[in-house]
């Protein structure tokens, strides 16, 4: 198959290209697109064959489902079974955005983007592009990111291009993705509102808004075992670039050093003034800030995989704000934390 790539405007994204997009959408295709959280590779989410396709061309395990993207918060209707006052206010504060609520689903929700769940996950995208063309397609599009299976996110049309190229029909290029993590996803189908992922929206944001929430366990720690695959990364290997990557929790730099003379390191750190000393760091990435540093960290493994290195040390991160939702990412793709 042929992948076209488009470079479409922001502010005023070219109709002719939307609407070229959305005709694959409207042919029962998938189509790669850009959000502010990362890019998503789309289909009508309540066709079963162009669901299908999306877990076709990432290679997607079948059991694990996808957040279905609205352009309208009236769309909500066709697709949910009640809408709870706690919803209403999440919406009102965090819609559209990267927040990403889970409702009991109605029947026209085929069981293909549930994985046979009788609850949807339901997102309004704040980014220009990507509401344009889901208000073209004219259906809700269930979108997960656009990246293969296990593979870092894509905040790049590129990235999108070396995962997909020849599986995907179509991809919109919007640049880049502003957040840079995916959005982060709240369970209120249950007696409590649970944060299933950490991600864009803090949870302390979300706090401020409707009160104390749970934390799935595996917010935090993510590797720890669990049943069913009920969020990202909970069941799955995620978001890993080729190398090892070690993060950093109560060790320090030098002795992981120590240990990996021969192999070829790179170094994601917070700490602007690191200096290494007596070893040959083959990539050191310095942040300035949180925001930096989630913006950067899925391209960062890229390209240091692009580099061929061996060995990646993510430096200590703050577990506050989007500290826990980098965290919940660097220790997905981690092979252990010291
Ligand atoms: P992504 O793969 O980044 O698109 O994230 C989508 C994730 O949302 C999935 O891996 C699910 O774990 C989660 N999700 C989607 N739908 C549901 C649902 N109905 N119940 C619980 N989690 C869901
Ligand atoms: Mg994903």
């Amino acid at each position: 198959m042929n992948t076209i790539i488009k470079k479409v405007n922001y502010d005023n994204p070219e109709e002719s290209i939307l609407e070229e997009a959305s005709n694959f959408i409207k042919n029962n295709e998938v189509v790669a697109f850009p959000t502010e959280t990362v890019y998503g590779l789309g289909a009508n989410a309540l066709d079963e064959n162009s669901v299908l396709k999306i877990f076709e061309a990432k290679a997607r395990p079948s059991d694990n489902p996808l957040i279905v993207h609205i352009s309208k918060i009236k769309q909500l209707n066709d697709l949910v079974c009640e809408i709870p006052p706690i919803a209403h206010k999440l919406m009102d504060k965090f819609w559209p955005g990267a927040l990403t609520i889970i409702f009991k689903k109605k029947e026209l929700v085929p069981d293909i983007t549930t994985a046979g769940r009788d609850s949807v996950a339901i997102r309004m995208p704040s980014h220009n592009i990507a509401l344009k063309f889901i208000e073209k397609c004219n259906v809700p599009i269930a979108a997960p990111s656009a990246n293969s299976f296990s593979k870092p996110s894509p905040t790049i049309a590129k990235h999108v291009y070396e995962d997909l190229n020849g599986k995907i029909p179509f991809i919109i290029d919007g640049g880049n993705c502003n957040i840079g993590l995916e959005s982060t996803i709240i369970d209120l189908t249950q007696e409590k509102p649970m944060i299933l992922r950490p991600g864009g929206i803090t949870i302390e944001e979300i706090e401020n808004v409707i009160g104390k929430v749970e934390l799935h366990k595996s917010v935090l720690n993510p590797k720890e075992k669990v049943d069913i695959a009920k969020a990202p990364g909970m069941k799955y290997k995620h978001y890993s670039p080729n190398a090892t990557v070690i993060l950093i929790e109560n060790s320090t730099i030098d002795k992981i050093i120590k240990r990996n003379k021969n192999k070829k390191i790179g170094i994601i750190s917070l700490n602007k003034n690191l200096q290494i000393n007596n070893a040959k760091i083959e990539k050191m990435e310095l942040l300035n800030s949180i925001n930096n540093l989630s913006h950067d960290i899925f391209k960062l493994f890229r390209e240091m995989d692009d580099h061929n290195i061996e060995l990646i040390i993510v430096d200590k991160i703050p577990s506050k704000d989007l500290g826990i939702s980098i965290l919940n990412r660097v220790k997905k793709a981690a092979t252990h934390i010291e």
